[in-house]
């Protein structure tokens, strides 16, 4: 008999207690640390797993995905495969409430098994739970399960990604399901439980696979979406018929018919309700290695792993061991979120790789297709692939082309922002030139934008392609720049700031490698240089002959702090044939304005101005789908046409 000490199953529960406590401490923290954004997407296997496949699928990683979930995802693959569902039994922060709400239950009497045919019903629940998951990750390079991952929606306090009615549903099914329902929520709902049942099946697993990637080696293309059928359907079909693997996993419980006393107490403590004490080796799908049983049985080395004495530590040992392997690689290797290559093999010549870092705009998915259409326009560049975790880019290029500097200047923006109005009585500005180094994107101009609003009465901010990268600060001319305190704030180490409610620090590390220049222009010199132009043509604007298109002027006063909003605007005036092209210029008096150009055949000046101030503007998305909206410029003034043919 065993000694009463021994009966607690202790290492499991400072697996589970530290967990949970870490995961509190990091949800605490950014409360205590200004800007510190814990990432608790970053130890998901499952998204690791999601991610893995995207990659496979699509040459992409999930948008947020990088290689440290695909780490997590294949070592807890290798878990199970091995030993069993270690990470449900060990690690899961929903597995280990649910077990605690269960035992509420327990204590209120009102906890039950479900048993039988409607425990088989149920479990198809997480089968098409998974299906749903994965066909939607794969088609859309996003992570879907974090609409409704409860353990996502808790611990990022219902971030933007979470659809809180998902959420609150799932959140209940975990609490209330599992108080009622033995383990509601990992039995029937979870669709990792039913993705690491499947590899459970591994016989079964790996045929669908092979199969798959044979079909795939021999050019017959087949969707994704059948071998994920049939790996749902099948792991469905073999979950409540009970089959169970021969080789893998390689550890079960076992028990031991001659010392057994049938006292029933393994039964009674296995949180999966099942029936070891009438079966020598524990075959259920349920079985996470948990080792409950075995410290439940009051009979010295009758419940035990593999009949081994020696393996009773092995699942708590091997749940360690992986996951400070995950840890520790999760930095090491990398994966890039896109691998593209859109020019074909045999047509690369004198290819050379660019590597470049630093660059904040490569943070999902998303931004980095954007940065490698933009690489797509420039001649002489290959390819590229793109890591968000380290916010690099590796570039493939013809070195007889290109060079560092010229892909550099590529992928530059310029950019050019008023940082506030400029008063009336200032008739010169003094313009700052500043040479930055580490200085790579809009991210960086957004950055230093706000550094300027916070600690300076700085006008304006330009950027300009140079290598260093060339920085021009506007300062009204009665300003007292002290050069030396400018260029030690442009190297300032990290500012703070509010974003949709919340402070974000950013860490800065910019170099001003010469002194600044400062020189004095007008106010009109200004404007122009800070102007930026907004244009766009439609209703074949190419196809009417320039003598017969009109102008017509209007002020665009206020309305120029509602640039986001102008799309709205142009695709309201775009619904009248007539109007060809909007652009915004700088009249006489450097006053913004918007010229319209039109055919007056088809449309008057009156017309224009009523359509620009009517209450509700009509557009249209650029998939043809429609949509009003209210109509928040004004134009309190009528324009004017500026050229008419008419008129002349
Ligand atoms: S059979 Fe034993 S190891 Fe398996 S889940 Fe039940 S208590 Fe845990
Ligand atoms: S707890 Fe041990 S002795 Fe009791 S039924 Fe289970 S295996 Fe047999």
């Amino acid at each position: 008999m065993k000694n009463k000490r021994n009966l607690s199953n202790w290492p499991r529960n400072i697996i589970q207690w530290s967990v949970i406590l870490t995961i509190v401490v990091l949800a605490i923290l950014p409360s205590i640390i200004k800007g510190f954004t814990p990432d608790f997407e970053a130890y998901c296997p499952f998204g690791g797993v999601q991610a893995l496949g995207s990659y496979l699928l699509n040459q992409s990683l999930a948008c947020t995905m990088t290689s440290s979930q695909i780490i997590i995802g294949i070592l807890m693959m290798v878990g199970v495969f091995l030993f069993s569902k270690l990470f449900c039994g060990y690690i899961c922060p929903v597995g280990t409430f649910s077990e605690w709400f269960g035992k509420l239950g327990d204590k209120l009497r009102v906890r039950i098994t479900i048993k039988g045919v409607v425990d088989k019903i149920l479990r198809s629940l997480k089968y098409i739970l998974l299906f749903i998951t994965f066909y939607f990750t794969f088609a859309s390079n996003e992570l879907f399960c974090k609409q409704f991952d409860p353990y996502y929606a808790v611990t990022t306090w219902f971030s933007i990604d979470v659809v809180v009615l998902y959420a609150a549903i799932t959140i209940a099914l975990v609490v209330l399901g599992s108080i009622f329902i033995r383990l509601f929520f990992c039995k029937y709902i979870c669709p990792f439980g039913a993705f690491a049942n499947i590899l459970k099946f591994t016989a079964f697993f790996a045929g669908v696979l092979i199969v798959y990637i044979l079909l795939l080696k021999f050019g017959i293309e087949i969707s994704y979406v059948w071998p994920l059928t049939i790996a749902c359907a099948g792991g469905y079909i073999i979950e409540i018929t009970g089959l169970s693997g021969k080789i893998f996993p390689l550890t079960r419980i076992t028990r031991n018919e001659d010392t057994c006393i049938n006292c029933n107490l393994c039964n009674k403590k296995c949180p999966q309700a099942i029936d070891v004490a009438n079966v020598q080796t524990v075959k259920h799908v349920d079985c996470n290695l948990c080792g409950e049983c075995i410290e439940a049985c009051p009979v010295e080395n009758t419940v035990q792993i593999n009949k081994k004495r020696s393996l009773r530590w092995l699942p708590v040992i091997v749940t360690v061991i992986l996951v400070l392997v995950g840890i520790s690689l999760k930095d090491v290797v990398e994966v890039p979120t896109i691998d593209q290559k859109w020019v074909p093999d045999e047509e690369i010549t004198n290819m050379a790789t660019f590597n470049q870092d630093g660059l904040r705009s490569i943070k999902c998915y998303g931004s980095c297709m954007a940065f490698a259409g933009k690489l797509k326009r420039v001649k002489g560049i290959y390819g590229m692939a793109a890591y968000v975790g380290t916010n690099k880019v590796k570039i493939l290029y013809d070195s007889t082309l290109l060079n560092p500097e010229k892909i550099q200047q590529a992928f530059f923006t310029p950019l050019k922002r008023p940082l506030q109005s400029i008063q009336k009585d200032v008739k010169n500005v003094k313009k700052v030139k500043a040479l930055l180094e580490n200085f790579f994107d809009a991210y960086d101009f957004n950055y230093l934008s706000i550094l300027l609003q916070q600690k300076t009465n700085a006008l304006g901010l330009q950027i300009e392609y140079g290598c260093p990268v060339n920085v021009y600060i506007y300062f009204a001319e009665n300003e007292n720049i002290d050069e030396s305190k400018l260029a030690e704030l442009l190297e300032s180490k990290k500012i703070s700031y509010e974003s949709a409610g919340k402070i974000k620090v950013a860490e800065l590390d910019y170099e001003v490698v010469s002194k600044l220049e400062i020189e004095q222009i007008s106010r009109e010199e200004y404007i122009s240089q800070l102007f930026e132009a907004y244009q766009v043509s439609f209703n074949d604007y190419d196809k009417y002959d320039s003598l017969i298109i009109n102008k017509y002027r209007i002020s665009l006063g206020k309305n120029a702090a509602l640039k986001r909003k102008f799309s709205y605007l142009v695709s309201h005036l775009s619904n009248n044939n007539g109007i060809i092209k909007f652009e915004t210029n700088l009249n006489e008096d450097y006053k913004q304005v918007i010229d319209i150009s039109y055919v007056d055949s088809l449309i008057n000046e009156k017309e224009i101005y009523n359509l620009l101030t009517s209450d509700t503007l009509y557009f249209t998305y650029r998939d043809g789908r429609t949509g009003t909206t209210e109509n928040v410029f004004k134009f309190p003034e009528e324009g004017s046409a500026i050229f008419s043919k008419r008129n002349e």
